[in-house]
């Protein structure tokens, strides 16, 4: 097969950034004149809007979602000889986290219909030593608010929100980052909410938690040269908090284009259901934000995963899978014991879903062309 240039993209930032390329980079020069680099105006006005566009009241810039959670859980006071329930259907970043703090992870498995985490699961692994539960609203889906609400009052449990990928996403009235004791949220560029580089956040309202997320970001100082925490040096830069902040306003905009571009993928994939692509399932109605639009390639359909994806990529299409290799078979988290077959669902999904591109700027006629693509790979593979 000839394979063409790449025409579809899985990402491409410059369709988001070019229409307002003028402004960020007055938003830059702004910050460039102020000299304030480090823990700037910049950083604590961007700190005050994303929080309250999340629903919540305080937020701490940090260098990435992965400090955000580890220094999180710790600012949570989360920690040695503590037990932590998180998914193992994530990003390794979750974990790592939980590993930093210095708590236990405890994994569970997820839902096959969506990919979040399965909370009768996690009931089941709840012991005297469990602290806390980190849902992932996975792929821009939350977690349900109220089934977590009501497992952490019975048993009396902190929820820390990985909400990474899930900027802005509502479910039941409730939205990310407003749910549990604090969320983290990553700004690595292609998510939802990007930035020039590297970033992240951790939120929430409570003050003791933001004081000490605070102290620990800054070499664990109080005052300047007064430390009361054994922190780290993980600031969000002044000049990325400018660009965030200028994106900001933008951001619904582009959340409901994503959801746009998802319904449309769920239209016109329908009529392949019973050949075997089936998309993730939407439970949140139009709260969902879409960070990834993600299909399973079931065992009937007649190419393996591998197989359509060779196909998409020849056609000049992008795609991705997120994630192929489940947490716990990681080679450097061999030690924590886990065995292949201990979460059927997560190694299941891991061989069979499939991101499709989505993304502001993408063409309705694009996501036209995908769907086309995937119908002809199933002619394409009988002839
Ligand atoms: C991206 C991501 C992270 C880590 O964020 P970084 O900014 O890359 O460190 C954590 N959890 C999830 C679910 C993510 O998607």
């Amino acid at each position: 097969m000839n394979q063409l240039p790449i025409r579809i993209p899985f990402v491409d930032l410059n369709l988001q950034h070019r229409p307002i390329e003028f402004e960020l980079q007055q938003a830059i020069q702004e910050v460039l004149n102020r000299g304030d680099f480090i823990l700037g105006k910049g950083l604590s006005d961007f700190e005050t809007a994303f929080a309250s566009a999340c629903g919540t009241e305080y937020g701490v810039g940090v260098a990435s979602g992965t400090d955000a959670i580890a220094l999180g859980l710790q600012a949570c006071n989360i920690g040695i000889g503590d037990e932590v329930i998180l998914p193992a259907n994530t990003f390794i970043a979750t974990l790592i986290g939980v590993l930093r703090a210095g708590a236990k992870p405890i994994l569970v498995d997820c839902h096959p219909e969506t990919a979040l985490i399965d909370l009768e699961a996690a009931t089941k692994a709840i012991t005297a030593q469990t602290k806390a539960i980190i849902p992932v609203h996975l792929y821009g889906q939350m977690v349900s608010p109220r089934q977590l609400l009501d497992l952490a009052d019975t048993y009396k449990l902190l929820i820390f929100e990985d909400a990474a990928q899930a900027h802005l996403a509502e479910r039941e009235g409730y939205r990310a980052g407003s749910v549990g004791i604090a969320a983290a949220f990553s700004f690595y560029p292609s998510k939802n909410l990007g930035a020039f580089g590297d970033g992240g956040m951790l939120v929430t309202r409570d003050a003791d938690v933001v004081a000490k997320m605070r102290c620990l970001r800054n070499y664990g100082a109080s005052q300047k040269y007064v430390h009361i925490e054994i922190g780290t040096n993980s600031r969000l830069d002044s000049l990325q908090a400018a660009v965030l902040h200028q994106k900001l306003p933008y951001l619904s905009q582009w959340n409901s284009d994503r959801l746009t571009l998802a319904q449309q993928y769920d239209l016109e994939l329908a009529p392949l259901a019973s050949a075997g692509i089936i998309p993730m399932e939407n439970q949140s109605s139009t709260g969902h934000v879409y960070h990834l639009y993600v299909v399973k390639v079931k065992d009937t359909f007649p190419l393996k995963r591998q197989q359509l994806q060779d196909h998409l990529t020849a056609g000049g299409i992008q795609t991705g899978i997120h994630y192929p290799i489940p947490c716990h078979l990681q080679p450097a988290l061999a030690y924590l014991g886990y065995q292949p077959g201990d979460f059927p669902i997560t190694e299941l999904l891991a061989k069979q879903i499939l991101s499709l591109p989505i993304y502001p700027g993408l063409k309705n006629t694009q996501v036209t062309e995908i769907a086309t693509t995937i119908k002809s790979s199933c002619i394409a593979v009988s002839t």
